[in-house]
């Protein structure tokens, strides 16, 4: 791999603003990279390499300018978010063929602070599910180990980011997709809080609990990249008109721990957990523990009821959310149909894969009358006890720490055949999109058994990621780290 592509965020910036880079050679470091790893990762759904190019011709004939923190930073994106005049497919064959005529919020944004795309990532289809199996193209592997998942559902992001394709990119959220592709893929990922970021332009999944977040090699690139996108939004309603404060300036701030509470949720480390999962994490807190950060027990207790709770909200919204792709307002059309009544049921059952008509079908079963009040809005009144569980910890601690799943990545194929067990692989993440929290994957070493990434998720106060990243940084700073995948 090249010197350039090697680079974090951060350090490719500074040498774009010195000029001892350019927007086209950091372009064609992207692009170089991408062409060597992308027949074995297959991270990536479309390539814009001519509209990069070109774009990159474009920066650099006008030359770095220090008021764009992205000037000439090569991103990618994952597939679930418009971009304007690019295929924005969601993995789906439902939406193969989709060129939107506008970028999303968060994209625009990139754009406007001078970032380049290159690619569109790959994910589960609409996002739903854990490892990007659930892509209606092609599955995207873990760089760390060919034979193993990457994570998802922002697995394409995931595993980009990893190789070095690009410097930085946007994933999604909706019960882990930021976090878990992350850890498995050992970079930083983090969930901002629900409505630090505007949705609008991202097609949505359940859109109570979906947000776009980074998913970067370090945290300060995390930091960079969350300041550009994050912040109110005339077009998404639930975007709070909250402060953004200077990420990377409050970063700077802390050199330590001191002062810190973190609350280590009881539920979260008890002995499901793989041995090398846990001791990695455990080593972690010490460190945290050695750098003036007091750790204390807590508790969620009704942790054990949200795979359960996120299950229905999740598949209610998203039965409702996808009611638009029929064939006629939006979406694939089935051909050759006999009455329009074929043609709604042809184009569902032709352009959907089977994990989202699986979604759909339990999403509306929930929300049928007679099973509402049993289902959905019992839900809904777990979902409020969850919260106070969190609002509860969260009042004696800063931050919480657990691994952000069980395990580290497993085979290919070794889940597709389970969804109850894959639902399962959430089971750290879930809490926090259901409480509205800010969450991060921090990469802590590579397992003792397999060798794969293992990442530690911080959960933070609703709007405190400025908490969430001192922290990360600080511990990043000070654990060994764990390099580079060999591809
Ligand atoms: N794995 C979870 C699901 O399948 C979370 C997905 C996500 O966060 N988009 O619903």
């Amino acid at each position: 791999m090249s010197e350039l592509s090697a680079l974090s965020l951060s350090e490719l910036r500074a040498k774009l603003a010195d000029k001892s880079v350019g927007a086209v050679e950091a372009v064609e470091a992207a692009l170089a990279r991408i062409e060597t790893t992308e027949p074995k990762i297959k991270a990536l759904i479309s390539v814009q390499a001519e509209e990069a190019r070109a774009r990159a011709r474009e920066l650099d004939a006008t030359g770095p300018d220090a008021a764009l923190p992205l000037w000439g930073v090569p991103l990618v994106v994952k597939d679930v978010l418009a971009t304007k005049d690019v295929p924005t497919t969601c993995a789906s064959k439902m939406l193969e063929n989709f060129r939107p005529v506008y970028d999303a919020t968060a994209v625009a944004k990139l754009k406007a602070a001078g970032a380049v795309l290159v690619g569109k990532a790959n994910m589960d289809e609409f996002a739903m599910g854990s490892t990007t199996e659930n892509s209606a193209f092609f599955a995207t592997r873990n760089p760390w180990d060919l034979s193993r998942v990457p994570g998802g559902s922002s697995g394409g992001s995931g595993a980009s980011v990893a190789a070095c394709q690009a410097f930085g990119a946007l994933g999604t959220d909706t019960g882990g997709s930021i976090r878990l592709p992350a850890s498995f893929c050992g970079i930083v990922g983090l969930k901002p809080t629900y409505g630090r970021v505007s949705r609008f332009g991202m097609v949505a999944f359940a859109s109570s609990l979906d947000q776009i977040g980074p998913m970067t090699r370090t945290v300060e690139d995390a930091a960079r990249l969350l300041q550009v996108i994050a912040g109110h939004d005339d077009r998404d309603s639930t975007s709070v008109d909250a402060p953004v404060p200077d990420y990377v300036a409050a970063m700077r701030e802390r050199r330590d721990l001191s002062g810190l509470t973190l609350g280590l949720p009881a539920e979260y480390w008890d002995e499901g957990l793989a041995p090398e999962v846990a001791e990695a994490c455990a080593a972690a807190v010490k460190k945290a523990e050695e750098l003036g950060a007091k750790t204390k027990r807590v508790n969620l207790k009704l942790s054990q009821y949200a795979i359960a709770t996120y299950y229905i909200i999740a598949t209610a919204e998203a039965s409702s959310n996808l009611a638009r792709f029929d064939g006629v307002r939006y979406g694939y059309r089935a051909k050759d149909v006999d009455d329009l009544m074929d043609l709604y049921v042809r184009s569902r059952s032709e352009g959907f894969g089977d994990e989202v008509q699986r979604r759909i079908i339990l999403g509306a079963y929930v929300l049928s009358s007679g099973y509402y009040d049993a289902y959905y809005r019992k839900a809904a009144q777990v979902r409020q006890l969850l919260r106070r569980d969190f609002q509860v910890a969260l009042s004696e601690c800063d931050a919480l720490l657990g691994p952000v799943c069980p395990t580290t990545a497993f085979k290919v194929g070794e889940m597709t055949s389970d969804p109850l067990q894959m639902y399962l692989m959430d089971i750290f993440t879930i809490s926090t999109n259901l409480a509205g929290l800010p969450g991060m994957s921090l990469p802590v070493g590579l397992g003792r058994e397999t060798g794969m990434p293992v990442g530690l998720q911080i959960t933070a106060r609703p709007f405190d990621e400025a908490t969430m990243l001192q922290l990360a940084g600080v511990l990043e700073a000070n654990l060994p780290g764990i390099g580079h995948p060999a591809l």
